[in-house]
């Protein structure tokens, strides 16, 4: 049942949330027909340079996110974008810093499909990659999402793991545990459909057991995904910190 009050940072005795419901809602709220929420648009010196729309709205509420407030109070933040205005901010800046990548972040990119996709075409018909950073939630819940994707060539898909298994996921990304396996399976949707990926993990010790590494680990070879796995590391952003102590943990 959907909680009666939007889920903003998750504390000791948060209720654990059904992901794909909390996106329609995020959705309800970030999206407008094919227009997204963004506050911003910049240009930072990650992936060699990449020119990046700042956009609103998650599916997950993870205890070691750096992303601004807006995640969780989404309510009256940015500006709706149709698909052709993120495209010419997202180029204009890009061409200004001569960089050959795009990305959406700030929240996750593969809400609103109907504005992710037009993006993606758009994006396709220039020389640039588009980075597709995702938590893989929606990949793994519906397989037709992913298969769209496939006629689009530049789009560089990253798919970040945030657990090992159904405890750790519901504890640090407040979803509930049944959902765990979701991101493994949008790895095989993207196999599946030969797309261009990587995977992502965030592994950092102080979060993840070694044990529940290793189930991760064990989760990806009976998927028989062998390629590069990207362990990711806490940073002390202001926001995580806030994130972190709502939740109890003490990192930093
Ligand atoms: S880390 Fe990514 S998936 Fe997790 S809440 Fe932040 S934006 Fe969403």
């Amino acid at each position: 049942m959907k909680p009666l009050q939007y889920p903003g940072l998750i504390n000791k005795n948060f209720t654990p949330f059904h992901p794909i419901e909390l996106a329609q809602w995020t959705e309800s709220i970030v999206a407008d027909g094919n227009k997204r929420r963004y506050t911003h648009f910049y240009c930072t010196g990650v992936y060699g340079g990449i020119s990046t729309g700042y956009t609103v709205g998650c599916c997950l509420r993870c205890v070691f996110c750096w992303v601004g407030l807006d995640r969780d109070f989404p309510f009256d933040s940015g500006n709706y974008y149709t698909p052709d205005e993120a495209f010419e901010r997202l180029i204009r800046n890009a061409q200004k810093s001569r960089v050959r990548n795009l990305r959406i972040s700030g929240g996750e990119p593969t809400l609103c499909r109907e504005h992710l996709l037009p993006l993606l075409r758009l994006t396709s018909e220039t020389g640039y990659t588009f980075i597709l950073e995702t938590n893989g939630i929606l990949f793994g819940h519906d397989e037709t999402y992913v298969k769209e994707l496939k006629n689009i060539k530049n789009v560089h898909i990253r798919v970040s793991l945030k657990a090992g298994n159904g405890k750790g996921f519901e504890q640090r990304t407040g979803a509930q545990k049944e959902f765990f396996m979701l991101p493994f399976q949008a790895i095989e949707n993207l196999k599946k459909h030969n797309l261009r990926y990587h995977v992502a993990c965030m592994s950092d010790a102080r979060l993840m057991s070694q044990d529940e590494r290793k189930e991760l680990l064990k989760h990806l070879s009976e998927i028989t995904y062998d390629g590069y796995l990207e362990e990711e590391r806490c940073d002390p952003y202001d926001t995580t910190i806030i994130r972190l102590e709502k939740a109890g943990y003490k990192l930093f």
